[in-house]
């Protein structure tokens, strides 16, 4: 699975945040082969990053494909922004666009969540009954926030008493930073949490820390203040260099660290936090606390046959080959983007990866041939550490650091070029993407 497998051009594939600086170079995208002829019908579900990206690329590819958008979302979100709305570094609508902006002529959308899949009969069953049968299924739902299973919390507390979450929307981001804000100036106890289920964009939490932190510099809360970080296991990023450089830098910003925490509960009247420890459950109180719920597959797929028996049983990601990301036991049903059931890749600059992948496997299928290409897991995370510092991270499945551009910019060193990636030059990065240009 080395990037030369993947049969694409370096810059082709290189990860959305160091994709940024290309994208200024103005790449016109990966050069397009002849357009393939077939009748084949292809459903798509969920118009976000991973189901829009791929609808406008086979767009492009085929010609007399029937292909079938299937998402009740009017609003795209363009999640990598909520970190900065929850810094109040932009507002809530930096975020949000018309779904219908991103989604190619030759598309037919359906405003209408897949209600049940039946990949035995290879047909999708619509949330008001009507039944699409398909040749070729793409998965591309993204996930759910379960805030349900944190005792004690619900969504609408978000910004009060408190409580932030950037995760849960551009408005529950601003929302955020109206509590995160307040704790800057006031100081007090922050807790910053994690769960213990996966996760997209495992650096979003760490940059929240990061970024409140120092804000909290400037506004005068942070002599009164405790910081406290609090993962679900022994580390604090799952490449054991990254959370090495964690550790160092939350050292030297006096940020403390509880590892094995994992949040069930709060109390929000007392003000209250309750983790669950090897050594049982631990309260802390708190002045702010930052809450990131368990996520899962939706329940769309959870209750489907198509996650793993064997892993995950708790989180119901699609059962898909790592390289391929087409599924195990139904050939041709393909998983992209957050509810694939691979090791890594929750992130949008991995749907830039695993969308070629997928698309050279399904045009292989239907002209009757085997594909060649294989996603690395390539994972990207501009880690932001202050504001106008970041850390580019990427590695793939081995954990290897795979660096876009060796010798410019280092991956454990804090950047002003890696913010700027991350502050500018990612949305114009994933918005080519979504258009299939990036
Ligand atoms: C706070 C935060 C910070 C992030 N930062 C970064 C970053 O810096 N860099 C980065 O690369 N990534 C980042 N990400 C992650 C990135 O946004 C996601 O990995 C990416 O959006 C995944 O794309 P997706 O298409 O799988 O899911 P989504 O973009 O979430 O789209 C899923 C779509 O499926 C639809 N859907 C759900 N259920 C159904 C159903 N039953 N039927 C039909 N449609 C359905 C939904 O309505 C939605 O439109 C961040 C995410 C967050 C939350």
């Amino acid at each position: 699975m080395t990037q030369r497998g993947t049969g694409f051009t370096r810059r082709g594939i290189m990860g959305l945040g160091a994709a940024g600086l290309a994208l200024a170079a103005s790449a016109p995208g990966p050069a397009r082969a002849e357009k393939v002829r077939t009748p084949a019908r292809i459903l798509i579900l969920g118009a976000g990053a991973a189901g829009t990206t791929f609808a406008n690329r086979m767009v492009e590819r085929l010609e007399g494909a029937e292909i079938t958008l299937l998402d009740d979302r009017l609003q795209h979100f363009y999640q990598p922004g909520f970190s900065l709305i929850g810094a109040g570094l932009k507002p809530a609508r930096y975020a949000v666009s018309p779904t219908g902006e991103w989604l190619p002529a030759g598309v037919r959308w359906i405003k209408e969540k897949a209600a049940e899949i039946d990949p035995v009969a290879k047909a999708v069953t619509t949330a008001r009954g009507t039944r699409l049968a398909y040749d070729y299924l793409i998965v591309a739902t993204g996930l759910v926030l379960d805030y349900g299973a944190i005792e004690g919390f619900s969504p609408e507390m978000i910004g009060t008493g408190g409580i932030g979450s950037v995760y849960a929307g551009p408005d529950a981001a601003a929302r955020t930073w109206t509590a995160a804000a307040r704790f800057a100036e006031e100081g007090g106890q922050g807790l910053f949490t994690r769960p213990a289920t996966e996760m997209k964009c495992a650096g979003a939490p760490l940059k929240h820390t990061f970024l409140i932190d120092d804000i909290a510099r400037s506004r005068g809360g942070r002599p009164k203040a405790e910081f406290t970080y609090f993962s679900n296991n022994e580390t604090l990023f799952s490449v054991p260099i990254v959370h090495e450089k964690l550790r160092m830098l939350f050292g030297n910003r006096g940020i403390a660290t509880a590892p094995s925490h994992v949040l069930t509960a709060i109390e929000p009247g007392q003000r209250r936090a309750f983790f669950r420890t090897p050594e049982g459950l631990v309260e802390r109180p708190y002045d702010y606390i930052h809450v990131i719920p368990p996520m899962r597959a939706p329940d769309v797929v959870r209750n489907s046959p198509l996650p793993w028996a064997d892993r995950w049983t708790d989180q119901g990601w699609v059962e898909v080959d790592m390289g391929t990301l087409r599924h195990s036991r139904f050939p041709e049903v393909f998983a992209i983007g957050d509810v694939a059931g691979v090791p890594k890749g929750k992130t949008a600059a991995s749907v830039k990866w695993q969308v070629p992948v997928v698309e050279d496997h399904l045009i292989a299928a239907i002209e009757g041939r085997e594909g060649a290409a294989s996603y690395n897991g390539y994972t990207s995370c501009p880690m932001i550490t202050r504001v106008g510092r970041a850390m580019l991270i990427e590695f793939d499945y081995q954990n290897n650091l795979v660096e876009s551009f060796p010798g410019i910019v280092a991956p454990l060193e804090e950047l002003w070029i890696s913010w700027l990636m991350k502050e500018i030059a990612l949305k114009a990065t994933y918005n080519a993407m979504l258009r299939g240009r990036a």
